[in-house]
């Protein structure tokens, strides 16, 4: 039964890009100042929380002279919970304004904030934890966290099943130069560089499975698509051939990348005004047809050399879109990779490259014979007994498998153009940058 105490109806709590669905209504916000003006008797907010920013007008007669002159000294970044009625207003950001009837200073910023304006990179990188309260920043980690939401819904939606693979493992999956030495155990521990081993491992119970998880890399270098520690999308699949994966990988990011840009279409546009969806099907080119077209471009490059970042963003951008690059020589890939049938100097490998990152994703078809993959593991100079659990799972009822990784921020950066995969994470780890 409704007992009519409307008079102790609670103020509605309302986020800030809500506000325009709150035309004359009051409602509370609790967020934090970002720019403030004071002319006269009023003072103007522009307040920001997670959804947006609003504009809110402090009159000293509405919210008394004691809290008018706490706000007047405020500085950037205090928390703060607001009353007020909330109006149209075109020349507004938003086009709504909160007209304060009460606010409350939650915690004023005890300092000056560090970040301005003009933000010098090294600003940055070492206020990392303020600058992604920036608006860029809240930006691209939303749409980090709703790209990984649409990869784990597509991968969910096609029967694979997530399986966490562990962080500290005993040998290298691509080449032990890149390894972070972990001190502690008993045998020579380090940081994965991959969990495809251990996902290889599990197709066994499950058939088809993916990770997104953290794979670490001492990387000599530095550029700007190489982190320390990065995010990557594993997938593994048994009795899923070499073409089988190309279509799968294809399937997999045209359609979330479509669902993507669908959903976000404004800031993706924002970041990156020429951005399209890849299309199907995707540029195939084998490598040895690309070292043909690069030499007819005037690159000086010879057959059974590793392509490089130069040379595989001048095949992407001479196809204008995401391309395929197949059947590398089996020198520059891991002892992994099935040998061609046909050629069986190559392997049935692909890397995607796009402009201007270069590879985002490679994977192949991986050895499924115990005595090949033995003997590829003492030609590329490793020790068999490194890799015995690996070696097992061809012993016990081995079926043809395939998978690939994705770098996760080389993909995100590729699609709003960001300067660096540095912008695609939260907290970037690299030969230089450990903290934050
Ligand atoms: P590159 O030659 O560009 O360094 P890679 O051959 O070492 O790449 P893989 O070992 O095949 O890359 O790793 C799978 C994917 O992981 C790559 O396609 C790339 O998108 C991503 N990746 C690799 N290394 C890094 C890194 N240091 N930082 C961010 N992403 C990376
Ligand atoms: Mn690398």
């Amino acid at each position: 039964m409704n007992t009519g105490s409307d008079a102790q109806i609670e103020v509605r709590e309302c986020k800030i890009s809500d506000l325009g669905k709150s035309i004359g209504d009051k409602v509370r916000i609790r967020g934090w100042l970002y720019v403030k003006n004071t002319v006269g008797g009023i003072s103007f907010l522009r307040v920001r929380d997670s959804s947006g920013i609003v504009q809110v007008v402090v009159r000293r007669e509405k919210v008394g002279e004691d809290v008018f002159e706490q706000v007047d000294k405020l500085k950037r970044e205090s928390s703060l919970i607001i009353e007020g009625v909330v109006k149209m207003d075109e020349r507004a950001p938003g086009g709504v304004e909160l007209g304060a009837e009460s606010l409350r200073i939650q915690s004023p910023s005890l300092e000056d904030y560090p970040l301005r304006r003009e933000l010098s990179s090294n600003v940055v990188w070492k206020y990392r934890h303020l600058f992604i309260r920036s608006r860029i920043m809240n930006t691209v980690l939303k749409l980090r966290s709703s790209l990984s939401n649409l990869f784990r819904k597509w991968l969910l939606e096609h029967d694979f099943y997530e399986v966490n693979a562990p962080s500290i493992v005993t040998a290298a999956t691509e080449g032990g130069a890149k390894m972070f030495e972990v001190k502690y155990f008993d045998k020579k521990a380090f940081l994965t560089q991959s969990s495809q081993f251990y996902l290889e491992g599990a197709i066994f119970s499950l058939e088809k499975v993916f990770c997104f998880q953290p794979s670490f890399r001492a990387e000599e270098s530095k550029t700007r698509r190489h982190l320390s520690e990065y995010w990557h999308l594993e997938v593994e699949a048994s009795n899923m051939d070499f073409q089988g994966l190309l279509q799968m990988e294809e399937d997999m990011l045209t359609s979330v990348i479509e669902e993507f840009y669908n959903k976000h279409k404004d800031e993706i546009k924002r970041f990156n005004p020429g951005f399209k969806p890849f299309e199907k099907p995707f540029k195939k080119i084998t490598y040895t047809q690309a070292v043909e077209l690069l030499k007819s471009n005037g690159v000086d490059i010879e057959w059974g050399r590793d392509l490089g970042v130069r040379e595989e963003r001048m095949v992407a951008t001479i196809f204008g879109q995401p391309v395929f690059i197949t059947h590398y020589p089996k020198e520059v890939r891991a002892f992994y990779h099935m040998p061609d049938p046909e050629n069986p100097s190559v392997v049935l490998s692909a890397d995607l490259v796009v402009w201007p990152y270069g590879e985002i994703a490679g994977g192949g078809q991986r050895i499924d014979d115990y005595r090949m993959l033995f003997e590829r593991i003492v030609e590329s100079g490793y020790n068999p007994e490194d890799y015995a659990w690996y070696l097992d799972l061809r012993k016990y009822g081995s079926v043809p498998h395939s998978g690939f990784g994705l770098g996760f921020e080389r993909l995100l950066a590729h699609i709003l153009h960001l300067p660096s995969i540095k912008y695609a994470i939260p907290y970037p780890r690299t030969q230089t940058i450990v903290y934050p």
